[in-house]
C-alpha cells in the first residue's frame, strides 16, 4: 500500500487523519513540524503528502518550495478557510491539490485516490520519454522533437533512432542495429543500416552545430554528444 506523510501540527486532527488513513490500508507517517517533515519527505520513499501550511518552524509553502527542488511526490495542501492565497500559492509551487479546513474524511480520501492515480500516470509518462541533449523522443506519442521542433519520422527511422536512445553512448554495430531494427529475419543488404543513418542524420543532424549521430569507423554507430565519445 502507498505510503503517505502527514505534515500537521495540530494533533487532535493529526490523529484522526492518521487512524482514517490506517483505516484505509495506508501506511502513515506523521510530522508536527515543518522541518522534521521536510526531512521525512527527503529522505523516504513516500507516495504522498498531505501537508498543512502553519507549521512550526518552516511553514507548509516552504517546505513544498524546498521539496520541489528535489522530488515530485504528490502533494495535497491542507488551507486554512479561506487562504485564498495560500492555495494559489501552493498551486503554483507545485502542490496537486488542497483541502480547506474542516473538510470531511471522504472527500479527503477521494482527492487522495485521485492524486494517487496521476502520480502513477505521470510516472508512466516519464518513463516513455527519451532524450539526448536536446533531442527528445514521446514514445507513446511517437513523437520527436529537436530544439522543440518536431521532427517526422518513418516507422523504421523512429526504431532505429529509439534504440540509440535507449543505449545512448555504446556503439552500435550494423548487425545489431539490423536485428534490433528489422529483426533477425531480414534479407536483404546490410548497408539498408547505412541508408537509413543517412535519412536519420539528414533528419536529426543537419542545420544542428552539435552533431548526435556518429560513426566510428569499422564497428558501427553512436548516439551522444561528441564530447562524450571516448
Ligand atoms: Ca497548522
Amino acid at each position: 500500500m502507498p505510503t503517505i506523510l502527514l505534515i500537521e501540527d495540530e494533533e487532535k486532527l493529526a490523529r484522526f487523519i492518521e487512524l482514517e488513513l490506517k483505516h484505509e490500508g495506508y501506511d502513515v507517517m506523521k510530522e508536527f513540524d515543518g522541518r522534521l517533515g521536510l526531512t521525512r519527505a527527503e529522505e523516504n520513499d513516500v507516495d504522498l503528502i498531505l501537508l498543512d501550511i502553519m507549521l512550526p518552524s518552516l511553514n507548509g509553502l516552504e517546505v513544498l518550495r524546498r521539496l520541489r527542488k528535489s522530488k515530485n511526490t504528490p502533494v495535497i495542501m491542507l488551507t486554512a478557510r479561506d487562504a485564498v492565497m495560500d492555495k494559489v500559492t501552493g498551486l503554483d509551487m507545485g502542490a496537486d491539490d488542497y483541502m480547506t479546513k474542516p473538510f470531511s474524511i471522504e472527500e479527503l480520501l477521494a482527492r487522495i485516490r485521485a492524486a494517487l492515480r496521476k502520480g502513477a500516470v505521470k510516472e508512466e509518462e516519464h518513463d516513455s520519454l527519451l532524450c539526448c541533449e536536446d533531442l527528445e523522443m514521446d514514445v507513446k506519442r511517437h513523437a520527436v522533437r529537436r530544439n522543440r521542433k518536431s521532427i517526422t519520422l518513418t516507422g523504421r527511422e523512429f526504431t532505429l533512432l529509439q534504440c540509440f536512445l535507449e543505449n545512448q553512448t555504446l556503439v552500435l554495430s550494423r548487425e545489431q542495429l539490423l536485428e534490433k531494427v528489422w529483426g533477425y529475419d531480414y534479407v536483404g543488404e546490410t548497408n539498408i543500416v547505412d541508408v537509413y543513418i543517412r535519412y536519420l542524420r539528414s533528419k536529426v543532424d543537419d542545420g544542428y552545430s552539435i552533431k548526435l549521430l556518429h560513426t566510428v569507423r569499422g564497428v558501427g554507430y553512436t548516439l551522444c554528444r561528441k564530447d562524450q565519445q571516448s
